[in-house]
């Protein structure tokens, strides 16, 4: 595994002419698509290669799941011959070797004195879905199909098919979709006194409180007296507790998952990102003992399925990443990346005007950002601000009022230092209004 040098293969580029209309460009207004710098041609190790011809160190990790870095080969390999050798059908009674042994992978990783199933998915969004079907079910289960509510937090992401966009915090035109939000609750992750007062309201009618463990929008970390109060509340009311780690987890944090520095174990784990290191798409809901129980006692099937759920490519995938992590030893390698880059950006903060404030924790961070006249920067700031930054040479990933830096675990201490470099020359441009001189 290496982080070094870009060497590319022959570049694909079907777009050559920058004739970029029939692709549906997701979350981007079709507007601002520059099809001149906007394509990445190639990628490898972390580094990007622009179709403008710009070379960027990559410290988004893609969309924050390409922890281990791009064309691992181990990865690819074992993707390679999982296609080849293998069925893919994994529903109505049939599954594969190459699904139970990712299953056991990550029922050991996550902690099996307390994880006993993993159910596969498609992405984070549809593993959100599942997860609250589970809930639901096994509240039923139970006898207390009463427990319809699922609480999540304001400002929360935890994606956006149907279900999912309703526990999905963020105001992500949840109205104009029509987005049945009657059994979801939200609070604020700074309210604990609020969570109590919704949860002595309607506690009996609570199946789950879900929590990021760090907000991804922003990189707020949740305060530990909200944690506290959240894990006395579950005691006192007997609701699960849900980890949505599909940003946090795979060492995004400093640890495998955030949730492992949590006082309490949550009942659910929702993963995804990180899981195949961006090679398949592919989720999973990691649920414990006492919910695979209720299932296995009632003999009882969840109406949850998808074709492409768990197939031989996205669960080698899954092996062969957690084995690359283990063998690199990427978890403990990327908590002292994220200490390191913590400390940079304090110092960008002390030194640059632009920088104001950062926050966060491990490789999962975000720098507050001001202009000239002293406002908060706007959305039109930040596009301008990644845009000089990637001609400095690294591509960072757009956050409220700022830029966030999650990137690959796997930089060398001169990655770090390169990308510091990059961030701030890059904001200096954009302060003294001399972007062009980048492009120079
Ligand atoms: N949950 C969290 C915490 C996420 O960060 C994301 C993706 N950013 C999702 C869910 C949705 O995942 P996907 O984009 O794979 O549907």
């Amino acid at each position: 595994m290496t982080s070094g040098t870009l060497d590319l293969g022959p570049a694909v580029d079907p777009a050559v002419d920058g004739d970029v209309e029939p692709l549906w460009q997701l979350l981007s207004p079709p507007s601002r698509f520059d099809s001149s710098n906007a394509r990445v041609l190639g990628a490898s190790g972390v580094r990007l290669r622009f179709a403008d011809g710009v070379d960027a160190l990559c410290a988004s990790s893609g969309l924050w799941n390409v922890n281990i870095g791009y064309g691992n080969q181990a990865v690819a390999d074992a993707v390679h011959r999982a296609m080849l050798d293998a069925s893919y059908l994994t529903l109505f009674r049939r599954s594969h070797p190459w699904a139970l042994e990712a299953a056991r992978t990550l029922v050991e990783l996550c902690g099996a004195d307390t994880f006993g199933r993993v159910l596969f998915s498609t992405s984070g969004s549809a593993a959100n879905d599942a997860m609250m079907k589970i809930v639901r079910h096994y509240w039923a289960l139970r006898g207390q199909p009463g427990r319809r509510l699922v609480v999540g937090l304001r400002d929360s992401y935890h994606g956006l098919t149907y279900g999912s966009s309703a526990l999905t915090g963020e105001d992500l035109a949840q109205d104009l979709y029509l987005v049945d939000r009657r059994f979801v609750r939200h609070v604020g992750h700074t309210d604990p006194a609020a969570l109590r007062r919704l949860v002595t309201g309607a506690g009996a009618q609570i199946g789950a409180v879900v929590v990021e463990p760090v907000l991804g929008t922003g990189a707020h970390e949740i305060p530990d007296d909200f944690l506290a109060e959240l894990i006395a509340l579950r005691e006192q009311y007997g609701f699960l507790l849900v980890a949505d780690e599909v940003a946090t987890g795979f060492g995004r944090t400093g640890t495998w998952f955030a949730s492992q520095a949590w006082p309490a174990t949550p009942d659910v784990m929702v993963l995804s990102k990180g899981l195949t290191n961006g090679t398949c798409a592919g989720s999973a809901v990691v649920v414990s003992h006492e919910i695979r129980a209720a299932f296995d006692e009632a003999d009882a099937v969840l109406a949850h399925g998808e074709t492409n759920a768990g197939t031989p490519p996205t669960c080698a995938a899954i092996t062969a990443t957690v084995a690359q992590m283990r063998q690199h030893d990427v978890v403990a390698r990327g908590a002292a990346l994220g200490e390191r880059l913590g400390a940079g950006l304090a110092e960008l903060v002390d030194r640059h005007p632009a920088a104001v404030a950062h926050r966060g924790r491990g490789c999962f961070r975000h720098l507050s950002l001001v202009r000239p006249d002293g406002e908060p920067y706007t959305p039109d700031d930040v596009v301008a601000a990644l845009e000089a930054i990637r001609l400095a040479g690294a591509a960072v990933h757009p956050g409220p009022a700022g830029i966030q830096l999650v990137p690959p675990l796997i930089y060398t201490d001169d990655d770090l230092a390169e990308l510091l470099d990059c961030v701030e020359r890059g904001l200096t441009a954009v302060w003294t209004g001399r972007v062009d001189q980048l492009r120079a």
